[in-house]
């Protein structure tokens, strides 16, 4: 669905982001991921060479535009061209609003949100050189109802919600589709590491009767990278199974 694009995928070495990997090395794609470090680029890189899968990886500092632009001119060098951005990386809290320092509300901010602003705008005028591209997001079930603690987190995905919608209408006559996926309870390292209480009631009130799988949300982002979704852009895709929490 996706045969010989080019894409680049942030948090691409474990969760959803290590799935979206594999789903678009499958269908055909060019995959390059990102990490927060060299190590754990490394190890993501080994799991999928065993897999058979050659996957490129870099780790630059998200927060630093100039590291960005020059990772993504570098990519372009080799590889020609990024059909599809996915900006995946990202963290959540948990504490409330009393027990969280301005710094961690902050290192929220800076990898949901200042980040995305980061690699799109390092890569926009690649994808406009090219005559257009796709661009996606990882949004969150809380950008639409908020969560009980942890305020930074709903905050941020708010954000990426409006920047999705907002860069949509701004990059549409370059022809570059900019969307999200919002996904609900993903098994992934992110929820093991929330509190059982909070997470387990979550589960139950969900209507599909499960948590999703990390393969759940990559088939979405599939989709939407692919020219089945030629026509919809500044779309907040939920894959939740319906929880409304
Ligand atoms: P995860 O913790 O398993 O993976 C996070 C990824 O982000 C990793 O690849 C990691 O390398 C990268 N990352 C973390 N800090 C970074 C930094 N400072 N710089 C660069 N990269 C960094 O989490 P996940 O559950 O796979 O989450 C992926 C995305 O999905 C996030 O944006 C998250 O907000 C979103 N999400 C997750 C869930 C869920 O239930 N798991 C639900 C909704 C949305």
């Amino acid at each position: 669905m996706i045969k010989d694009k080019i894409a680049v995928i942030t948090g691409g070495t474990r969760g959803i982001g290590l799935e979206i990997v594999r789903t678009f090395e499958e269908n055909g794609a060019k995959v390059i991921l990102f990490g927060s470090k060299k190590e754990s680029v490394e190890k993501a890189l080994e799991t999928l060479k065993k897999e058979n899968r050659g996957v490129d990886g870099y780790y630059p500092n998200l927060s630093d535009f100039e590291e960005v632009e020059k990772t993504m001119d570098e990519i372009v060098q080799k590889y020609g061209k990024i059909d599809i951005l996915v900006n995946n990386a990202g963290i959540s809290a948990n504490k409330k609003i009393e027990q969280t320092s301005s710094k961690e509300f902050e290192d929220i901010m800076s990898l949901n949100v200042n980040a995305l602003f980061n690699t799109i705008k390092a890569t926009v005028p690649h994808m406009k050189e090219a005559g257009g591209g796709v661009i996606l997001n990882t949004s969150s079930m809380v950008s639409l109802y908020g969560q009980p603690s942890g305020v930074g987190y709903p905050t941020s995905k708010f954000a990426v919600n409006g920047l999705t919608k907002s860069l949509a209408r701004e990059l549409a006559p370059a022809n570059i589709r900019v969307n999200a996926v919002a996904p609900g309870i993903t098994n992934t390292d992110m929820v093991a590491n929330l509190p059982k209480e909070m997470i387990e009631p979550l589960i139950k009130s969900i209507p599909l009767g499960r948590m999703g799988e990390p393969r759940d949300v990559a088939n979405a982002f599939l989709f939407l990278a692919s020219d089945l979704a030629s026509y919809v852009t500044g779309e907040i895709l939920s894959v939740d199974g319906a929880a409304r929490a």
